[in-house]
């Protein structure tokens, strides 16, 4: 499971303290102890209303701290001596169940001995239902695991009193609709349901009209702090544009960059061009397995990968912090989405970019996004954009897979443990850890990638020794010559 670092989202006003909400004095000390000094904008706005019993149907972008305004609800109708499950988080995707079960389990500390289960495909039906026989408060799932578990009988949701939908629209897009009808119609008639959306589509509504009591809405366009996120925008043919893309690269040279596309093809386009430019670039599509699309995200949020290639769709939710740039390699037609994606950068104490590519014909597109920004944008030309530097643009880290997870008790001290005592590097060429249920990846300084990999091998972890990878970014550029070095040293024994 990727685990992406967080970047808080800017609180809202110090008068929108949380002890101005029904909650208790546990919750209160827990959430000082966590650092939530002030609610965000969309948790002062849904907070009061869900917390009086009322449905909500909200909308607010990614990073705003959705995932505590429906966590401090559901926690707040739970009886924790009713052993049985009470509240129940529909995701769309493993990560985001994961992201959402571990933020609710920090909520969740105020009170003892609260469970909550994560019920997510790719891993085995047997033990999610021997830890449902155990009893769980809150269960988070995708819509189609769950929907597995209520078939068979494991998951009883007699008790439950809240249920929320979370990323509903992009659930929508996955294809979960019946799912989710299905799974809505198995649960209590009394409850309180919480429905959070990025947009509003058709789906969305026939949902809320099917699921949803007399629902209150909140909707949050957060405006972004113009001078945080500098942007540009050029005019191209739609002939130039992907290779637009890479001149872009090569003069602002950003560390992290992520790339929206308004298709896949568009997508799968580019990508091929970037490589083909040698650039360490990954794509994210819907197409990709549970564990490639971990893979991808652990790489592009440790910084071994460059660019990562996404539609909207794709790269919904995902909370990354430190991306120097987004890239809107077409002019998107709805001016929220642009909005949405431009906050992707510029988060916390950092600058981001915003370059955006438009043809004469997407002007049109372009009006829009002024007209909803309520500022003019800036213009500048293609030619103004000389490579910054004849090196090529290659990213800080490379990421080494371990055959090896928490399955068998490894934690991130112990690979960095083995890298900075044995084998002898320091901590500083060390990036993040990531521990998987079977593997572990870690990011290395790039320049002691096959080192590292070496050296790891050849020693042990736990006590045990392991096999070690390079994962390779950029296969199809000529720069494999790791992988093959790896060929070479496994027949030399080591
Ligand atoms: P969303 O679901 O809207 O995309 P999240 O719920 O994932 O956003 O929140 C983004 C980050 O902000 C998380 O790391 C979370 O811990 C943090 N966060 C949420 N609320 C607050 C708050 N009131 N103060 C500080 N940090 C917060
Ligand atoms: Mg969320």
């Amino acid at each position: 499971m990727p685990n992406l670092s967080h970047t808080p989202p800017t609180p809202a006003s110090p008068g929108d303290a949380f002890e101005q909400l029904p909650l208790s004095p546990a919750v209160l000390e827990n959430l000082r102890r966590l650092g939530y000094l002030a609610m965000t904008p969309i948790q002062a706005a849904s907070l009061p209303i869900t917390l009086a019993g009322h449905d909500l149907i909200a909308q607010a972008k990614t990073g705003s701290g959705k995932t505590a305004a429906f966590a401090l609800t559901l926690l707040s109708n739970l009886n924790t001596r009713n052993f049985a499950v009470q509240a129940m988080v529909l995701c769309p995707t493993r990560e985001l169940a994961d992201q959402v079960t571990q933020e609710i389990r920090r909520l969740a500390r105020a009170e003892d001995n609260i469970k909550i289960l994560s019920l997510v495909g790719g891993s085995t039906m047997r033990p999610q239902m021997a830890s449902l026989e155990h009893g769980a408060h809150i269960v988070v799932g995708t819509p189609g695991r769950i929907l597995d578990h209520l078939q068979r009988g494991s998951l009883n949701l007699e008790s439950l009193n809240t249920l929320v939908f979370d990323e509903a629209d992009r659930m929508l897009d996955m294809g979960f609709f019946d799912d989710m009808v299905y799974v809505a119609k198995q649960c209590p008639t009394r409850r309180q349901t919480l429905l959070f959306s990025a947009t509003y589509p058709e789906g969305i509504a026939q949902l809320a009209r099917q699921f949803l009591r007399q629902p209150q809405e909140v909707k949050l366009l957060e405006r972004h702090e113009g001078d945080k996120i500098r942007q540009r925008f050029y005019e191209i043919t739609s002939e130039e544009r992907l290779d637009a893309v890479a001149r872009l690269l090569k003069h602002y040279r950003p560390v992290s960059t992520l790339a929206f596309c308004n298709t896949r093809q568009q997508c799968r386009d580019l990508l091929k061009v970037l490589r083909t430019q040698g650039f360490h670039a990954l794509a994210l599509h819907g197409e990709l397995e549970q564990r490639e699309r971990d893979q991808v995200l652990i790489q592009f949020a440790n910084r071994s990968c460059s660019v990562l290639v996404a539609t909207d769709v794709a790269a919904r939710g995902l909370d990354i912090a430190q991306l120097e740039a987004v890239i809107n390699v077409d002019v998107t037609p709805d001016p929220e989405v642009y909005i949405h994606r431009i906050g992707r950068t510029g988060r916390a104490d950092q600058d981001g970019w915003a370059l955006s590519l438009a043809s004469t014909n997407q002007m049109r597109r372009v009006a829009a996004i002024v007209k909803e920004l309520g500022t003019q944008v800036e213009w500048h030309p293609l030619a103004e954009l000389p490579p910054a530097s004849d090196q090529p643009l290659l990213p800080p880290m490379a990421t080494l897979q371990i055959l090896g997870g928490r399955r068998d008790k490894i934690r991130p001290g112990d690979v960095l443990g083995a890298l900075t005592g044995d084998a002898g590097f320091n901590a500083a060429q060390i990036g993040k850890i990531n521990v998987g249920e079977m593997n572990t990846y870690v990011a290395v300084a790039r320049d002691i990638a096959m080192d590292a990999q070496r050296r790891l091998a050849a020693g042990k972890i736990k006590g045990r020794s392991v096999k070690v990878r390079i994962l390779e970014v950029n296969a199809e550029a000529p720069t494999d010559a790791p992988s093959r070095a790896n060929a070479s040293i496994k027949r030399r024994g080591l």
